[in-house]
């Protein structure tokens, strides 16, 4: 079945956005492996070397306003805004992005930082590809929902894990900015989830599009889930051995992500 929203030049069936939320899902799983082998040259592993650099911060807000653009859009001329369902991914993928494009940006300390042009262009494509797949899907495809919905298990469990993330993730987002207060390097991070990983921000994150999987229960929001992993489990990995090799004094029970396992 083909629907035709309003002012989309280009409309999809139901089947070929699964087919290419499901291509965008495997490419997420064969570069996982190289992934696990990269250092993502930004923050802690820039590499001067990585050619055209953009200020960090202008660098984070340019990268992620396309994620707020597209599922504004999408919103905007959604056929669907009387599903309770659709209307709550949507004001939750408002909800993080809203603090990603222009909280977090204004809040980190990175002055005279850089951030390759190449790191903001792959992300821009990232944020393009879920927006679109996430956006066009919730827009145009989510099956109709009885008001009840909001009762649901499949609701409630989504929503409460992703709000969850989303308070893990901003943080101990905000432990690690507020290191930098006096300006200098870096330092151990402690307080909160802390004590027994080194990137709960990371895990936060994957909590939220955990969260919004169960939520909507489909491949677009299932994509998602598998590329936020993919990059952040190599980033953690990344971050932890980067923290053993620069503090001899950092906490040896410390794991890199899920606390007690790894
Ligand atoms: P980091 O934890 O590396 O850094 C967050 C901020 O804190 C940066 O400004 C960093 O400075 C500073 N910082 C980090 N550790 C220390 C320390 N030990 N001492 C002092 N300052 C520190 O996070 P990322 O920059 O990798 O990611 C930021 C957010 O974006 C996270 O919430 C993450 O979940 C999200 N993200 C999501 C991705 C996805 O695929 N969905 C991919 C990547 C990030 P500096 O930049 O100078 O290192």
């Amino acid at each position: 079945m083909t629907y035709t929203p309003q002012l989309l030049i280009i409309t999809f069936s139901e089947t070929t956005i699964n087919y290419i939320a499901l291509a965008w899902l495997a490419l997420a799983v064969i570069m996982f492996p190289k992934l696990l082998k990269t250092k993502s040259p930004y923050g802690r592993h820039l590499e001067p070397s990585k050619g055209l650099m953009i200020d960090n911060k202008l660098g984070w807000f340019l990268m992620e306003l396309p994620a707020i653009l597209i599922m504004l859009w999408f919103y905007l001329n959604s056929t669907n805004n009387d599903n309770k369902l659709v209307v709550t991914a949507f004001a939750l993928w408002m909800l993080h992005y809203v603090n990603r494009t222009f909280i977090f940006p204004l809040r980190i300390r990175t002055k005279s930082k850089k951030m390759p042009v190449s790191v903001l262009l792959s992300g821009v494509f990232f944020n393009l590809m879920n927006g679109g797949l996430n956006g066009y899907w919730l827009a145009y495809l989510a099956p109709e929902q009885s008001p009840d919905v909001i009762r649901s298990p499949h609701f409630i469990i989504g929503v409460a894990i992703f709000i969850t993330g989303f308070f893990i993730n901003v943080y101990h987002d905000s432990i690690l900015i507020g290191l930098r207060r006096d300006n200098t390097g870096y330092k151990i991070p402690y307080g909160g989830l802390f004590k027994y990983v080194s990137g709960p921000n990371y895990l936060g994150e994957i909590m939220e599009w955990l969260g919004f999987a169960i939520l909507c229960w489909n491949l677009p929001a299932l994509a998602l889930l598998i590329w936020t992993a993919a990059n952040l489990i190599p980033r953690s990995l990344n971050n932890h051995d980067w923290y053993h090799e620069k503090f001899e004094d950092y906490p040896k029970e410390r794991k890199a992500l899920i606390p007690f396992v790894l």
